[in-house]
């Protein structure tokens, strides 16, 4: 559902006065985290486990053999907004101060919803300037507006709190079936293929 602008204002003086915000920022910068992080941690743990430490079905394997599975993130300095992007955002327009992000079927709503909202949060907390987060439906050809609120922050401020965990763990959580497991690459690893 679109947001009117006064919704979005109303975000946007939030965001301004939102204590958490340093904080927030600082440990994405530490951590080198971007939106899909943000994704993976709403569908399941261990995946985020995974791809936080660099570590697909295959390299797993060579460092169970070797005894640890090391954590591989750099811990990138660099403060410019393109930093930010890692794995950058589909389409930003810039001049109307949209992000875009494509995903192949409407599903996963809240975690595809993360992701979004992540590169328009960060571009408002870097930019001082409101932005709007869009998800592109590319089976249906349809564009859903991510609605930018109170619950989408705390839903932002918990996932960092999650990974924060994550990238301590020198093991992954333990595989539990979801639905998702059925098109996960890591099927196989978690012994769901
Ligand atoms: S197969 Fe299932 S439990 Fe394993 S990483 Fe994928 S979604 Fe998570």
């Amino acid at each position: 559902m679109m947001q009117n602008r006064f919704q979005r204002q109303v975000f946007y003086k939030m965001l301004k006065n939102w204590p958490h915000a340093t904080e927030f920022y600082e440990e994405v910068d530490r951590l080198n985290l971007h939106g899909l992080h943000f994704q993976h941690i709403a569908l399941c743990e261990r995946r985020a486990w995974m791809y936080l430490h660099h570590i697909n079905f295959a390299q797993w394997y060579g460092k169970v053999q070797t005894g640890s599975a090391k954590h591989a993130a750099s811990y990138s300095r660099d403060r410019t907004t393109q930093s930010l992007f890692g794995l950058a955002p589909d389409r930003i327009d810039w001049e109307n101060r949209v992000v875009y992000e494509n995903k192949g079927t409407a599903g996963a709503v809240d975690a595809s919803n993360d992701q979004t909202a992540f590169y328009a949060v960060m571009l408002s907390l870097t930019t001082n300037l409101e932005w709007r987060a869009v998800t592109h439906i590319l089976s249906t050809r349809r564009r859903r507006e991510v609605p930018l609120d109170a619950r989408q922050l705390k839903r932002l401020r918990t996932s960092l709190e999650r990974l924060k965990l994550l990238t301590s763990m020198e093991k992954p959580p333990e595989a539990r079936r979801i639905r998702l497991c059925a098109a996960c690459s890591l099927a196989g690893f978690c012994g769901f293929d």
